[in-house]
Parts: structure tokens; C-alpha cells; sequence
């Protein structure tokens, strides 16, 4: 329970005065809905009016404010020309300029004779000096109340400056103390100032250097944020460290038989990775343990001889996809490597119903079934497991801590094995897992050509037609990916199904067509028809990027590249180059490219090296665009810049863990500041790991 204290802070912006339901639905756009969405909403500029210029000085470009007498009002002679006014100091004469004037409301405020300051943006028209539209218009009284500096916010259309400064202002007047949960002694060297002084601060800019993501009190607030987010991690991790597990060592028999039968040998990350995945489930700690390795590294062999060290240990075991293909095609790989070991193998996904649903779900309660495979249908609140040894969760390059948090719930004493092919770097694996066990597949499977990557324009569509239709001639199989239309799924299918009838309409029944519209059956049986033989040219949305394996394909065209981002088309490219023949990517742009656009293609040119794209694609992108962003679920965050706070990250995760070894409870002083920092970033499920939470 959010405790009172920050009951303000999460009230909704429409219980501020002047904010009614319209303007709640602009800020809402712009921030948020509610106070505290108001308060992460940082300036991104400042209006300086501290320069205060006589009329003959103004400077035109720049804002001033400036004190004049009000000579004359001019109405037009027309509508559609503007209302002016026009003052003087004793150097010259300014006019003020209003389009759409309510003249009533001038005479009203801008009195003919009197003294008033008015403040904006100064312009020549002409020969006369003026200002349209001022920011301010106030007696010399009213000066005094208004900021010398004004903090300029992200708008959005109908929300004006004028009007979400004015709400901000007044939420900031709620805003509580709160007591202090860094450590005194680290606030002290940072030079930091208490949570309220630091956000009051940061909305009200002096100079422009107060902006900057590392000036201290902006440093602060995103430290607060970043430790709210490694405290989460360190007590779900903590909580499952508590649970006690079970120690499982199966005796070896059917990973010998299995790797017995695969047509390879295991490659030295493989090995490793198995041995300290064998180690883990062998103590009695449960084990948490992330394996990444890029697309193609073999992660499907691991899980699967991992999953039979529990089955050999007389346990069940689950591997987890995030979609129905992928679950399909992970239970072709795996099904017949286990029939060798004289293991049954059970799909359960969204797709199974009815009598082979409850098939499935019989064998899972009796323990009959011993390896499952499927998507997050495995672990509804109707599945029981006889006894679930192992958990395999395959995220491909989504992060679903969710996901992890429920299975946390499901099996008391589960191992658990987050599987991701994207390689994640470093600062950002922080985020998404904390201080989670890493095994890391870095070899890539001996024999593997690199991808041959060429970048070209789009004009030169015509002559990659023909040389696709030269490489089908002699036997290839080639993907077709559309580009992404504005983030719209129909667009982009419209886009793939133009592009589909023009190839087919050159090449006949061998082209197919797969998007992310289609029923889960179609799907499959275009996708068949691909890895199978009738189909060669896929034409595809992204739906193929998430782990769809055709070792067979050879052939990549990708149309406007330079609308995926770079991670999106190092996972596509990973479709192709799976086995030992010689592979090519044709990366198709729309001139002319951005400079961030050009670098990234270029990065794929010269590289496929997961981790070093990962990296390159943060420094372009920055973190919160990167891996698409919202859907991957990896946390956003409001304050921090994962690009510039990664050594803060870092202490905040150093500084998490000690908290945690000192006051596992959050019982002390600090501690209970500490689940205030966690309610106040919306970590609450954390929250609910502290006994006495
Ligand atoms: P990932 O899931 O990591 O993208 P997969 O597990 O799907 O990769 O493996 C990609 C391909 O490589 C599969 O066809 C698999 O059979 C093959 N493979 C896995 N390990 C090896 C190895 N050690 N040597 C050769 N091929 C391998
Ligand atoms: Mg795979």
C-alpha cells in the first residue's frame, strides 16, 4: 500500500485549479495524468526576461522585458490585420501586436497613460520595433511575482506554455518532504541537495547548464530513479534466493544419449554454459541464471540438454517462447533430439483447445509428459505440474520480468534459465535483470560464413528483382522484408502485400506472403511451405525477426532499412546465415539518409558482432529508443539517460546491495525512506517481497 505521504503526488492533475478535463487530456499527452507525472516532466529550456533593455536598446531575436507607458491603441482597419498598441520609454516606441484581439480585454489591461512591464520576444517590422503576442503584460507590482527565469516544458497541440506552466507551478507547491533515503555520506561527496530542494530546483533553471542531464540536482533525481530500480531488482532476486530450492543432478544418461545424436559437436561457450547451468541447479538455492547469446549461437541445444538434467533428476521440466511460432519451432528442434532419449515432448500454447488441450494438461499433472514447450499458456492458473524441476523462459529480445515475477509465484522452488539473443550491453542488462548470473555464448558454431552485407538505394529496386530472380534460379531461399509504416500494423501489411502480388506476379506460386495479421494456422503453413520446399520468396513483415529458423535461407533483402533500428535488423539478418553456404543481406534505403541512419547501416556492413552492434546502437540511439522501446519491456526510465548515467547505474546498484545485506527488511530509518523511493517510482510490486511489507 502506497503509504499516505505521497497520496498527493499520484492525485490526478485535474485537481488542480484551472485544469479541467480538456487541459487534463493535453498534459496528459505531454506528461502524464497525474502530480507526480508533473514533477518527472523536467524543463527542456529556459526564457530568460532578466534582460531588461530600454526600448532603443532592444535587442530584436531576443526576449526582454521592458517598462513602458501605453500611448495609443490601434484597431484595425480590417479583421484580419492586428490590434496594436503602441508605448514608449523615453528612448523610443514599441508596439505590441495582437492577432484575433478581444479589445475590451486590452483596454482593459494595457490602459491608455499608464505604466506597465511587458515581456517576449522582440522583432523589427518595418521600421517599428515591437512584440507579438507578449508573455507577460503586468503593472510594475505584478512584475515583482513573475520568474526572471521561466522553465520551458515539452508541449503538445492545445497545450500551451502559459497554461502548463501555470499547472506546474502549482503542483510544485504540493510537493512533500520527503526523508532522505541516499546515504548521507554519498549525498555529502555528490554534493547533492535533500529529494524536494533538488526537484524544486531542477524546474526552475537558472542557466542553461542547469539542463544538462549531469548538473547535480538533475543527477540526483536520476540517481533516485536508478535506485528505485536496482532495489527492485535486488529484492525479487533476494525473495528468490529466500525460497529454497531443490538440488537437482540428474546422472548424465540422456544428455549423453542426446549429444550422442546431434549432428555437431558443442561448442566451447556451449560447454561452459551447460557446466555452470549444471552447478547451479545442482545447489540448494534456486537458481536465476540469464544465457545470452546472439541470434544463432545455439542457445536451443543448451536448453534443451539443460532441461533433461532435470528429467534425468526424475523432474519436469518447461521451455517458455514468447510466440506460438517460435514455442512450434523450438518443439521441431527439440522434439526429435529428445524421442532419441526416449523422452515425450508436450506443446502447449494459446492454440491448443479443447480435448488436446486437456491432453497436454492430464500429462503435465500425472508427470507423464516430462518436457514441455510452449508460450506463457503454460503457466495459467489451471496448469499443475506433477513436479516442475526447470523453467526455461525463452525472451528472445523482449524482457519479461512480469513474466519471471509470476513464475516466481507458480513453482516454489523453480530453477529458472531467461534465455536472450540480444546482446544486451552491459549498462543496460543492469536495468532489465541487476546483478542476474550471466552465461554468455560468444563462439559462434564453427562453419558459419559471415553474412556478405551490402547497403544500396531503393532506385536500384528493379536490378535487385532481377538478381533475386537470378539466385531462386539457382536454388535459394530468400526472405522479403517490408518496412515498418509508422509504427501501424495495417500499413504495414498493406506495404507486404503490394510488394507480395508485384513479386508474384514475376515469379509465380514459389513466392509466399507472412504478416503479422494472419491466423496463427496460415502462418504456419506459409512458413512450412518455406522451410519445406514450395515456397522460396517469403515476403515478410517483422514477424520473421523473433527467432524463425530456415537453415536453408540465403538470401535477405530488406526494404527501407533505414527505418529499423539497428538491433531490429541484426536479429532480421540473423535469418539468414545459418549454415554453411555463403549468405547475403541487401540493406534497401530511401535517399537521402541521416547522418544516424548512414552510420548504422554502416555498422552492419562492417560488422556482426551482436555486442558490438548493441553498444553502437546505444551510443546512436540512446537507451530509451533502443530494442524498440516499449514492447520490449525493458524499463523506461523518466530521469535517467542510461547514455550519460551509467556510472551512477552502477553505484546504485553497488549502493542496493549493501542496503539490502545491512536491512534485508527495510526496517531501519533509511530503510523505510527506501520503500518510500520504491511507491514514489512505482515499484510497488517489489514492495510486497519485504515480509513485513
Ligand atoms: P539461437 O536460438 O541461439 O538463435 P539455435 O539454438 O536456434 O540458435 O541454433 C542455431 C542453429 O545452429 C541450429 O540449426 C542448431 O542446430 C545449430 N547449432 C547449435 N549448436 C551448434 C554447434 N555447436 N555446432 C554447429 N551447429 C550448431
Ligand atoms: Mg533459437
Amino acid at each position: 500500500m502506497r503509504p499516505e505521504v505521497l497520496f498527493p503526488l499520484f492525485a490526478p492533475v485535474t485537481s488542480l485549479a484551472g485544469v479541467g478535463a480538456r487541459i487534463a487530456k493535453a498534459i496528459d499527452k505531454a506528461a502524464g495524468s497525474r502530480l507526480v507525472d508533473l514533477y518527472w516532466h523536467l524543463p527542456t529550456g529556459i526564457i530568460d526576461r532578466r534582460y531588461a533593455p530600454t526600448v532603443a536598446e532592444a535587442r530584436p531575436g531576443i526576449v526582454a522585458t521592458m517598462t513602458v507607458t501605453v500611448d495609443e491603441h490601434k484597431k484595425p482597419a480590417v479583421p484580419r490585420l492586428p490590434y496594436k498598441v503602441y508605448c514608449s520609454d523615453d528612448t523610443g516606441t514599441l508596439a505590441l501586436v495582437f492577432f484575433h484581439a478581444h479589445a475590451d480585454y486590452l483596454r482593459r489591461t494595457l490602459p491608455e497613460g499608464e505604466t506597465r512591464v511587458v515581456s517576449g520576444k522582440v522583432e523589427t517590422f518595418g521600421r517599428e520595433l515591437q512584440i507579438t503576442h507578449p508573455d507577460h503584460i503586468g503593472t510594475m507590482e505584478e512584475l515583482e511575482r513573475m520568474q526572471a527565469v521561466e522553465p520551458v516544458y515539452g508541449l503538445t497541440a492545445g497545450l500551451s506554455l502559459r497554461v502548463l506552466g501555470k499547472a506546474m507551478r502549482e503542483a510544485l507547491e504540493q510537493v512533500p518532504d520527503l526523508d532522505e533515503w541516499i546515504d548521507p555520506a554519498y549525498l555529502g561527496k555528490q554534493g547533492w541537495q535533500p529529494w524536494k530542494a533538488a526537484l524544486l530546483e531542477a524546474h526552475a533553471p537558472a542557466e542553461l547548464d542547469a539542463l544538462e542531464p549531469l548538473a547535480p540536482v538533475r543527477a540526483r533525481l536520476a540517481y533516485d530513479e536508478m535506485l528505485a530500480n536496482q532495489l527492485a531488482l535486488a529484492l525479487v532476486r533476494l525473495n528468490m534466493r529466500r525460497t529454497k530450492g531443490r538440488a537437482i543432478t540428474g546422472d548424465g544418461r540422456l544428455r549423453q544419449t542426446v549429444t550422442g545424436a546431434l549432428p555437431f559437436s558443442l561448442t566451447g561457450s556451449q560447454e561452459t554454459a551447460l557446466g555452470e547451468i549444471a552447478a547451479d541447479m545442482a545447489t540448494d538455492t534456486r537458481m536465476l541464471r540469464l544465457l545470452q547469446g546472439d541470434v544463432g549461437s545455439g542457445k536451443t541445444v543448451v536448453a534443451l540438454l539443460s532441461m533433461l538434467n532435470a528429467v534425468e533428476a526424475g523432474m519436469q521440466a518447461v521451455l517458455m517462447a514468447p510466440t506460438d511460432i517460435l514455442a512450434r519451432q523450438h518443439l521441431a528442434t527439440i522434439e526429435p533430439l529428445a524421442e532419441t532419449a526416449g523422452i515425450k515432448v508436450a506443446l502447449l500454447t494459446g492454440r491448443e483447445k479443447g480435448r488436446a488441450r486437456q491432453a497436454v494438461l492430464d500429462g503435465l499433472a500425472s508427470g507423464e509428459v516430462s518436457v514441455a514447450v510452449g508460450t506463457h499458456a503454460l503457466f495459467q492458473d489451471d496448469v499443475a505440474f506433477h513436479d516442475l524441476g526447470l523453467a526455461v523462459i525463452d525472451e528472445q529480445h523482449r524482457f519479461g520480468v512480469h513474466q519471471r515475477l509470476t513464475l516466481a509465484a507458480k513453482g516454489r522452488a523453480v530453477d529458472v534459465l531467461v534465455m536472450t539473443a540480444t546482446p544486451i550491453p552491459r549498462t543496460l542488462m543492469l536495468t532489465a535483470y541487476g546483478d542476474m548470473d550471466v552465461s554468455r555464448l560468444l563462439e559462434k558454431p564453427a562453419g558459419r560464413p559471415p553474412v556478405d552485407t551490402r547497403v544500396m538505394p531503393l532506385e536500384r529496386l528493379d536490378e535487385v528483382t532481377k538478381g533475386v530472380g537470378r539466385s531462386l534460379q539457382g536454388g535459394a531461399k530468400i526472405y522479403w522484408v517490408c518496412p515498418l509504416v509508422e509504427e501501424s500494423e495495417a500499413l504495414d501489411v498493406a506495404a507486404a502485400e503490394e510488394r507480395f502480388d508485384h513479386l508474384k506476379a514475376v515469379y509465380g506460386d514459389r513466392v509466399g506472403l507472412v504478416h503479422g495479421r494472419m491466423k496463427g494456422k496460415e502462418k504456419d503453413s506459409v512458413m512450412e511451405a518455406f522451410a519445406e520446399g514450395a515456397v522460396d520468396l517469403l515476403v515478410a513483415t517483422t514477424v520473421i525477426e523473433v527467432g524463425v529458423d530456415v537453415a536453408a535461407a540465403t538470401v535477405m533483402v530488406i526494404e527501407h532499412a533505414e527505418r529499423f533500428g539497428l538491433a531490429q535488423l541484426h536479429q532480421l539478418r540473423g535469418r539468414i546465415g545459418r549454415g554453411s553456404d555463403k549468405s547475403t543481406c541487401l540493406l534497401l534505403y530511401a535517399p537521402p539518409l541521416t547522418e544516424t541512419a548512414r552510420a548504422r547501416l554502416g555498422v552492419l556492413r562492417e560488422t556482426d558482432d551482436g555486442f558490438r552492434i548493441a553498444e553502437e546502437d546505444l551510443r546512436l540511439r540512446g537507451a530509451g529508443e533502443l530494442l524498440g522501446t516499449r514492447q520490449s519491456g525493458l524499463p523506461e526510465f523518466r530521469l535517467a539517460d542510461l547514455a550519460v548515467h551509467a556510472d551512477l547505474l552502477a553505484a546504485a546498484r553497488d549502493d542496493a546491495q549493501l542496503i539490502l545485506s545491512r536491512d534485508p527488511e527495510l526496517k531501519s530509518e533509511r530503510g523505510q525512506a527506501l520503500r518510500v523511493l520504491l511507491y514514489l517510482f512505482e515499484r510497488d510490486a517489489a514492495v510486497k517481497y519485504l515480509r513485513s511489507g
